[in-house]
C-alpha cells in the first residue's frame, strides 16, 4: 500500500507531498513485518490469520499489547475501502483481550498516525493499554 504522493528511491519511500519527511516505509525493513516473519523475536500474546498481538517493549501501562495487522498498512490514513473487515477484526481483537483482564475490564486503544502524533513504527498498530487510571482526552 503506498500513498499516492509518495515514491520508492533507494528502497525506501519518501513523499512528495504531505508529510515533509523522509524517513522509510517500506515494508522490507519494518520491524512489525520482522516480528510477523518470526525474523524478529517478540512476546507474542495472540495471533490469528490476520492479526498479531505483542506485548510493548515499552510498557506505559501494567498491560500494554499491541495490536498488529499483519498487513502492512503505514497508518490509518493508508486504508483502503477492502480493510474495512480487518479493522472490525482489530476491535474484536480488542474484545477479546479485555476479556482477559481482571478487575473492571476497562482499557484504552490509542493509533498514532504520523510522526507528530508519536509515531514511530510506520506499520499501522494500536496501541491496548489498561491496569491504571488514565487522564480524560
Ligand atoms: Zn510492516
Amino acid at each position: 500500500m503506498i500513498d499516492r504522493g509518495a515514491v520508492y528511491k533507494h528502497g525506501a519511500l519518501f513523499f512528495r507531498r504531505g508529510e515533509n519527511v523522509s524517513i522509510s516505509h517500506s515494508a522490507e525493513d519494518c520491524v512489525f513485518c520482522k516480528i510477523i516473519s518470526r525474523e524478529i523475536p517478540a512476546d507474542i500474546v495472540a495471533e490469528t490469520d490476520d492479526i498479531i498481538v505483542i506485548n510493548d517493549r515499552a510498557p506505559k501501562a501494567p498491560v500494554h499489547q499491541l495490536i498488529i495487522p499483519k498487513k502492512h498498512i503505514n497508518d490509518l490514513r493508508s486504508l483502503e475501502p477492502a480493510d474495512a473487515a480487518l479493522m472490525g477484526k482489530i476491535s474484536l481483537m480488542a474484545k477479546e483481550l479485555a476479556e482477559k483482564l481482571s478487575g473492571s475490564g476497562s482499557f484504552r486503544l490509542v493509533v498514532n498516525n504520523g510522526t507528530d502524533a508519536g509515531q514511530s513504527v510506520f506499520h499501522l498498530h494500536f496501541h491496548f493499554l489498561s491496569g491504571k487510571q488514565m487522564l480524560d482526552l
